[in-house]
Protein backbone atom coordinates (compact mmCIF):
# COMPACT_ATOMS: atom_id res chain seq x y z
CA UNK A 1 0.00 0.00 0.00
CA UNK A 2 1.29 3.63 -0.88
CA UNK A 3 0.93 5.93 1.70
CA UNK A 4 -0.37 9.24 0.50
CA UNK A 5 1.44 12.52 0.16
CA UNK A 6 1.72 14.37 3.32
CA UNK A 7 3.96 17.38 1.90
CA UNK A 8 2.54 20.21 0.17
CA UNK A 9 3.78 20.03 -3.26
CA UNK A 10 4.63 23.26 -3.87
CA UNK A 11 6.27 24.12 -0.31
CA UNK A 12 7.37 22.54 2.53
CA UNK A 13 4.22 22.37 4.77
CA UNK A 14 3.14 18.96 6.37
CA UNK A 15 -0.52 18.14 6.77
CA UNK A 16 -1.64 17.70 10.09
CA UNK A 17 1.58 19.72 11.61
CA UNK A 18 -0.27 22.76 13.38
CA UNK A 19 -3.45 22.74 12.06
CA UNK A 20 -1.98 22.32 7.89
CA UNK A 21 -4.58 20.93 5.46
CA UNK A 22 -3.35 19.30 2.26
CA UNK A 23 -5.96 19.57 -0.39
CA UNK A 24 -6.76 17.01 -3.25
CA UNK A 25 -4.55 18.93 -5.61
CA UNK A 26 -1.44 18.31 -2.48
CA UNK A 27 -1.50 21.74 -1.71
CA UNK A 28 -1.53 23.40 1.60
CA UNK A 29 -3.82 25.85 2.68
CA UNK A 30 -0.81 28.51 2.00
CA UNK A 31 -0.15 27.80 -1.26
CA UNK A 32 -3.79 27.29 -2.40
CA UNK A 33 -5.16 30.09 -0.62
CA UNK A 34 -2.52 33.33 -0.20
CA UNK A 35 -4.77 35.16 2.32
CA UNK A 36 -5.17 32.12 4.38
CA UNK A 37 -4.45 32.69 8.37
CA UNK A 38 -3.07 30.42 10.54
CA UNK A 39 -2.24 31.58 14.35
CA UNK A 40 1.37 30.37 13.53
CA UNK A 41 1.50 32.32 10.42
CA UNK A 42 0.07 34.25 7.95
CA UNK A 43 1.26 36.21 5.02
CA UNK A 44 0.58 39.71 5.20
CA UNK A 45 0.00 40.88 1.56
CA UNK A 46 2.49 43.17 -0.15
CA UNK A 47 1.22 44.26 -3.64
CA UNK A 48 3.78 46.05 -5.56
CA UNK A 49 2.90 49.26 -4.72
CA UNK A 50 3.41 49.13 -1.26
CA UNK A 51 6.80 47.43 -1.99
CA UNK A 52 7.42 50.19 -4.90
CA UNK A 53 6.44 52.74 -1.83
CA UNK A 54 8.76 51.29 0.98
CA UNK A 55 11.88 51.15 -1.23
CA UNK A 56 11.24 54.34 -2.72
CA UNK A 57 10.86 55.70 1.38
CA UNK A 58 13.89 53.79 2.13
CA UNK A 59 15.99 55.77 -0.90
CA UNK A 60 15.10 58.74 0.77
CA UNK A 61 15.92 57.65 4.21
CA UNK A 62 19.59 56.53 2.98
CA UNK A 63 20.08 60.13 1.49
CA UNK A 64 18.59 61.54 4.39
CA UNK A 65 21.39 60.02 6.55
CA UNK A 66 24.17 60.76 4.32
CA UNK A 67 22.98 64.30 4.32
CA UNK A 68 23.05 64.44 7.96
CA UNK A 69 26.18 62.34 8.40
CA UNK A 70 29.37 64.30 9.98
CA UNK A 71 31.82 61.92 11.14
CA UNK A 72 31.21 62.47 14.82
CA UNK A 73 27.60 61.12 15.06
CA UNK A 74 26.36 57.74 14.91
CA UNK A 75 23.74 57.75 11.81
CA UNK A 76 21.85 55.04 12.67
CA UNK A 77 21.80 51.75 14.70
CA UNK A 78 21.80 48.30 13.37
CA UNK A 79 21.06 45.13 15.07
CA UNK A 80 23.58 43.20 14.83
CA UNK A 81 23.81 39.61 15.27
CA UNK A 82 26.41 38.31 13.47
CA UNK A 83 24.28 36.34 10.87
CA UNK A 84 24.55 36.82 6.94
CA UNK A 85 21.83 39.04 6.92
CA UNK A 86 22.66 42.01 9.72
CA UNK A 87 26.75 41.58 8.84
CA UNK A 88 25.71 42.35 5.13
CA UNK A 89 23.91 45.55 6.18
CA UNK A 90 27.21 46.10 8.21
CA UNK A 91 28.75 45.90 4.93
CA UNK A 92 26.28 47.47 3.04
CA UNK A 93 26.05 50.59 5.47
CA UNK A 94 29.69 50.98 5.41
CA UNK A 95 30.91 50.62 2.03
CA UNK A 96 28.16 51.13 0.38
CA UNK A 97 26.32 54.09 1.98
CA UNK A 98 29.33 55.58 3.93
CA UNK A 99 27.56 55.72 6.88
CA UNK A 100 28.69 55.50 10.59
CA UNK A 101 26.12 52.90 12.11
CA UNK A 102 26.50 51.82 15.72
CA UNK A 103 26.27 48.27 15.70
CA UNK A 104 23.79 46.78 18.45
CA UNK A 105 24.16 43.31 19.65
CA UNK A 106 21.76 41.77 22.60
CA UNK A 107 23.26 38.78 24.31
CA UNK A 108 20.79 36.46 25.71
CA UNK A 109 23.07 34.34 26.84
CA UNK A 110 22.11 32.04 24.05
CA UNK A 111 23.81 33.42 21.84
CA UNK A 112 25.63 30.48 19.62
CA UNK A 113 29.78 30.33 19.02
CA UNK A 114 29.44 30.42 15.41
CA UNK A 115 27.21 33.63 15.64
CA UNK A 116 30.23 35.01 18.21
CA UNK A 117 32.81 33.77 16.02
CA UNK A 118 31.68 35.56 12.84
CA UNK A 119 30.97 38.59 14.33
CA UNK A 120 34.66 39.12 16.03
CA UNK A 121 35.59 37.93 12.48
CA UNK A 122 33.69 40.77 10.92
CA UNK A 123 34.28 43.43 13.65
CA UNK A 124 38.33 42.72 12.95
CA UNK A 125 37.79 42.67 9.55
CA UNK A 126 36.64 46.26 9.15
CA UNK A 127 38.27 47.47 12.09
CA UNK A 128 34.65 48.13 13.49
CA UNK A 129 34.98 47.26 17.30
CA UNK A 130 34.85 50.83 18.23
CA UNK A 131 31.48 51.16 16.46
CA UNK A 132 29.99 48.33 18.63
CA UNK A 133 28.30 48.01 21.19
CA UNK A 134 27.54 44.70 23.38
CA UNK A 135 24.54 44.13 25.53
CA UNK A 136 24.29 41.55 28.12
CA UNK A 137 23.07 43.21 31.43
CA UNK A 138 19.28 41.91 30.09
CA UNK A 139 20.46 38.42 30.57
CA UNK A 140 18.60 37.32 33.27
CA UNK A 141 15.37 38.47 32.28
CA UNK A 142 16.00 36.89 28.72
CA UNK A 143 15.83 34.41 30.95
CA UNK A 144 12.49 34.77 32.92
CA UNK A 145 10.94 35.07 29.67
CA UNK A 146 12.37 31.90 28.70
CA UNK A 147 11.35 30.15 31.55
CA UNK A 148 7.64 31.78 31.41
CA UNK A 149 7.12 30.55 28.22
CA UNK A 150 8.49 27.06 28.26
CA UNK A 151 6.80 26.32 31.20
CA UNK A 152 3.11 28.06 30.69
CA UNK A 153 2.85 26.97 27.01
CA UNK A 154 -0.75 25.25 26.69
CA UNK A 155 -1.85 25.32 23.46
CA UNK A 156 -2.92 23.36 20.67
CA UNK A 157 -2.69 25.16 18.03
CA UNK A 158 -0.03 27.60 18.87
CA UNK A 159 3.42 26.84 18.27
CA UNK A 160 5.94 27.73 21.22
CA UNK A 161 8.94 28.55 19.00
CA UNK A 162 6.74 31.32 17.46
CA UNK A 163 5.54 32.64 20.91
CA UNK A 164 8.90 32.65 22.19
CA UNK A 165 11.21 34.34 19.17
CA UNK A 166 8.37 37.01 18.48
CA UNK A 167 8.51 37.91 22.79
CA UNK A 168 12.03 37.46 22.23
CA UNK A 169 12.82 39.30 19.46
CA UNK A 170 10.47 42.09 21.00
CA UNK A 171 12.54 42.42 23.85
CA UNK A 172 15.65 42.47 21.48
CA UNK A 173 14.72 45.15 19.60
CA UNK A 174 13.27 47.55 22.87
CA UNK A 175 16.46 47.29 24.17
CA UNK A 176 18.01 48.30 20.98
CA UNK A 177 15.15 51.30 20.72
CA UNK A 178 15.82 51.99 23.93
CA UNK A 179 19.69 53.07 22.68
CA UNK A 180 18.27 54.94 19.82
CA UNK A 181 15.86 56.88 22.03
CA UNK A 182 18.57 57.83 24.89
CA UNK A 183 21.55 58.83 22.65
CA UNK A 184 19.18 60.41 19.75
CA UNK A 185 19.83 58.27 17.06
CA UNK A 186 16.84 58.69 14.91
CA UNK A 187 17.08 55.29 12.79
CA UNK A 188 17.20 51.53 14.18
CA UNK A 189 17.71 49.23 11.17
CA UNK A 190 16.91 45.40 11.49
CA UNK A 191 17.58 42.81 9.06
CA UNK A 192 15.04 40.82 8.99
CA UNK A 193 14.79 38.69 5.55
CA UNK A 194 12.25 39.06 3.18
CA UNK A 195 9.93 36.43 4.34
CA UNK A 196 10.30 37.45 7.81
CA UNK A 197 7.32 39.75 7.31
CA UNK A 198 5.01 37.46 9.86
CA UNK A 199 4.17 40.69 11.74
CA UNK A 200 5.47 43.87 10.13
CA UNK A 201 6.20 45.21 6.69
CA UNK A 202 9.19 47.60 6.38
CA UNK A 203 8.63 49.61 9.50
CA UNK A 204 7.08 49.01 12.87
CA UNK A 205 4.63 51.66 13.93
CA UNK A 206 5.28 53.80 16.95
CA UNK A 207 2.28 52.34 18.55
CA UNK A 208 3.59 49.13 18.14
CA UNK A 209 6.87 50.46 19.25
CA UNK A 210 5.28 50.87 22.20
CA UNK A 211 3.40 47.79 22.74
CA UNK A 212 6.22 45.73 21.89
CA UNK A 213 8.04 47.70 24.20
CA UNK A 214 5.80 46.67 27.07
CA UNK A 215 5.50 43.32 29.07
CA UNK A 216 2.74 40.97 28.77
CA UNK A 217 0.68 41.48 31.60
CA UNK A 218 1.32 37.84 32.85
CA UNK A 219 4.71 38.35 32.46
CA UNK A 220 4.85 41.27 34.33
CA UNK A 221 4.11 39.59 37.82
CA UNK A 222 7.68 37.74 37.17
CA UNK A 223 9.88 41.25 36.66
CA UNK A 224 11.77 43.03 39.22
CA UNK A 225 13.34 46.46 38.94
CA UNK A 226 16.23 45.34 37.38
CA UNK A 227 14.20 43.70 34.60
CA UNK A 228 11.80 46.40 33.90
CA UNK A 229 15.07 48.71 32.86
CA UNK A 230 15.14 46.71 29.75
CA UNK A 231 11.25 47.88 28.46
CA UNK A 232 10.46 51.14 27.80
CA UNK A 233 9.86 53.67 30.48
CA UNK A 234 7.11 55.93 30.73
CA UNK A 235 8.93 58.42 30.84
CA UNK A 236 10.72 57.07 27.21
CA UNK A 237 7.21 56.59 25.98
CA UNK A 238 6.43 60.17 26.51
CA UNK A 239 10.05 60.92 25.06
CA UNK A 240 8.78 59.79 21.93
CA UNK A 241 5.88 62.07 21.01
CA UNK A 242 8.82 64.57 20.05
CA UNK A 243 11.57 62.15 19.36
CA UNK A 244 10.30 58.51 18.02
CA UNK A 245 13.28 56.95 15.87
CA UNK A 246 12.11 54.88 13.27
CA UNK A 247 12.51 51.13 13.08
CA UNK A 248 13.15 49.74 9.31
CA UNK A 249 13.26 46.43 7.50
CA UNK A 250 15.27 47.79 4.28
CA UNK A 251 15.45 44.14 3.20
CA UNK A 252 11.37 43.70 2.55
CA UNK A 253 12.19 46.80 -0.42
CA UNK A 254 15.79 46.21 -1.72
CA UNK A 255 16.44 43.36 -3.86
CA UNK A 256 17.33 40.34 -1.58
CA UNK A 257 19.10 38.12 -2.83
CA UNK A 258 20.70 35.23 -0.55
CA UNK A 259 23.31 33.52 -2.60
CA UNK A 260 24.34 37.02 -3.29
CA UNK A 261 24.46 37.72 0.49
CA UNK A 262 26.74 34.48 1.37
CA UNK A 263 28.81 34.80 -1.65
CA UNK A 264 29.43 38.58 -0.94
CA UNK A 265 30.43 37.53 2.69
CA UNK A 266 32.40 35.15 2.03
CA UNK A 267 34.67 36.50 -0.75
CA UNK A 268 35.18 39.63 1.75
CA UNK A 269 36.37 37.13 4.76
CA UNK A 270 33.53 38.52 6.10
CA UNK A 271 31.84 34.74 7.18
CA UNK A 272 33.84 32.03 6.87
CA UNK A 273 32.60 29.05 4.24
CA UNK A 274 29.21 27.36 5.33
CA UNK A 275 29.00 29.54 8.78
CA UNK A 276 26.11 31.72 7.18
CA UNK A 277 23.71 29.11 7.91
CA UNK A 278 20.77 30.18 9.78
CA UNK A 279 20.33 26.67 11.15
CA UNK A 280 23.93 27.87 13.05
CA UNK A 281 23.77 30.87 13.83
CA UNK A 282 20.03 30.71 15.24
CA UNK A 283 20.03 30.83 19.43
CA UNK A 284 19.78 27.96 21.55
CA UNK A 285 16.39 28.84 22.47
CA UNK A 286 15.20 28.59 19.61
CA UNK A 287 16.61 25.10 18.62
CA UNK A 288 15.09 24.03 22.18
CA UNK A 289 11.97 25.26 20.72
CA UNK A 290 11.68 23.80 18.11
CA UNK A 291 12.44 20.57 19.58
CA UNK A 292 9.69 20.91 21.72
CA UNK A 293 7.40 21.68 19.01
CA UNK A 294 8.64 18.97 17.57
CA UNK A 295 7.75 16.17 19.94
CA UNK A 296 4.12 18.36 20.20
CA UNK A 297 2.98 19.19 17.11
CA UNK A 298 5.21 16.83 14.76
CA UNK A 299 6.76 19.12 12.77
CA UNK A 300 9.46 21.96 12.60
CA UNK A 301 8.17 25.16 13.36
CA UNK A 302 10.90 26.41 10.94
CA UNK A 303 8.85 25.52 7.87
CA UNK A 304 6.55 28.03 8.28
CA UNK A 305 8.84 30.67 7.94
CA UNK A 306 11.37 28.58 5.21
CA UNK A 307 8.52 27.38 2.88
CA UNK A 308 7.51 31.18 2.60
CA UNK A 309 11.18 31.18 1.17
CA UNK A 310 10.18 28.73 -0.95
CA UNK A 311 7.00 29.92 -2.00
CA UNK A 312 8.52 33.40 -3.03
CA UNK A 313 11.19 32.41 -5.50
CA UNK A 314 9.49 32.56 -8.82
CA UNK A 315 12.28 30.78 -10.94
CA UNK A 316 10.87 27.11 -11.58
CA UNK A 317 14.29 25.72 -11.39
CA UNK A 318 15.22 27.75 -8.37
CA UNK A 319 11.71 27.28 -6.83
CA UNK A 320 12.39 23.51 -6.80
CA UNK A 321 15.98 23.67 -5.83
CA UNK A 322 15.06 25.69 -2.80
CA UNK A 323 11.86 23.84 -1.67
CA UNK A 324 14.18 20.22 -1.97
CA UNK A 325 16.89 22.05 -0.14
CA UNK A 326 13.98 23.23 3.24
CA UNK A 327 12.98 19.87 2.90
CA UNK A 328 15.70 17.98 2.83
CA UNK A 329 16.80 20.20 5.93
CA UNK A 330 13.49 19.80 7.55
CA UNK A 331 13.92 16.00 7.64
CA UNK A 332 17.55 16.10 9.09
CA UNK A 333 16.48 18.35 11.73
CA UNK A 334 13.89 15.84 12.86
CA UNK A 335 16.41 13.38 12.73
CA UNK A 336 18.55 14.52 14.37
CA UNK A 337 15.95 15.99 17.29
CA UNK A 338 14.79 11.83 17.44
CA UNK A 339 18.71 10.77 17.25
CA UNK A 340 19.51 13.29 20.34
CA UNK A 341 22.62 14.83 17.97
CA UNK A 342 20.59 18.00 17.81
CA UNK A 343 22.80 20.92 19.25
CA UNK A 344 23.32 18.63 22.32
CA UNK A 345 25.47 21.03 24.39
CA UNK A 346 23.30 24.08 23.42
CA UNK A 347 20.35 22.44 24.68
CA UNK A 348 21.94 21.05 27.52
CA UNK A 349 23.07 24.56 28.79
CA UNK A 350 19.97 26.16 27.88
CA UNK A 351 17.63 23.14 29.79
CA UNK A 352 20.03 23.49 32.89
CA UNK A 353 19.66 27.16 32.96
CA UNK A 354 15.53 26.40 32.97
CA UNK A 355 15.92 24.35 35.71
CA UNK A 356 14.12 21.70 33.82
CA UNK A 357 16.06 18.41 32.07
CA UNK A 358 15.02 17.30 28.68
CA UNK A 359 13.24 14.13 30.13
CA UNK A 360 11.32 16.21 32.21
CA UNK A 361 10.62 18.32 29.34
CA UNK A 362 9.49 15.31 27.33
CA UNK A 363 7.22 14.08 30.30
CA UNK A 364 5.37 17.53 30.23
CA UNK A 365 5.26 17.43 26.91
CA UNK A 366 3.60 14.04 26.45
CA UNK A 367 1.07 14.48 28.77
CA UNK A 368 -0.08 17.88 26.55
CA UNK A 369 0.41 15.82 23.34
CA UNK A 370 -2.04 13.27 24.69
CA UNK A 371 -4.84 15.84 25.63
CA UNK A 372 -4.26 17.26 21.90
CA UNK A 373 -7.62 15.72 19.34
CA UNK A 374 -4.65 15.38 16.64
CA UNK A 375 -2.46 13.47 18.70
CA UNK A 376 -2.68 10.42 16.16
CA UNK A 377 -1.65 12.71 13.29
CA UNK A 378 1.69 13.93 15.26
CA UNK A 379 2.89 10.62 16.47
CA UNK A 380 2.53 9.44 12.72
CA UNK A 381 3.99 12.71 11.50
CA UNK A 382 6.65 11.90 13.82
CA UNK A 383 6.87 8.33 13.22
CA UNK A 384 7.48 9.35 9.09
CA UNK A 385 10.54 11.31 9.91
CA UNK A 386 11.90 7.88 11.64
CA UNK A 387 11.50 5.83 9.58
CA UNK A 388 12.16 8.18 6.26
CA UNK A 389 8.59 7.85 5.23
CA UNK A 390 8.19 11.79 4.88
CA UNK A 391 6.85 12.43 1.70
ZN1 LIG B 1 2.33 24.81 0.35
Amino acid sequence: MTEKHVICKNCIMVEGFLGIEINEDQLCNFCADPNHVNPNWSKKRMSVEQKKEGLENWNKTVRAMQRAHDGKHYDCIIGYSGGKDSTALVDTFINEYQLNPLLITIDTGFMTDVAKENMKETLTKMDLFENHLMIEEPIPTFTKLYHYFFFSHNSHEKSLTVDVCHKCTDLIHTIAYKEALNRNIPYVIIGFSPDQIARYFYETSTEHIIMDGTPIPAFQTFLGEEDKQSFLSLEEIEKMSDFAPRVLYPYHVIDYDEHEIINRLESKGLIRKGKGDPVLTNCHVVKAALLHDFYRYGGITYALQYAELVRQEDDPERHNQSRKSWLRMYKQIGKRILDGTFNVEGMEAFFANLGITKEELLQRIEEKRHADPNEFQILQNIERIRTNKLR
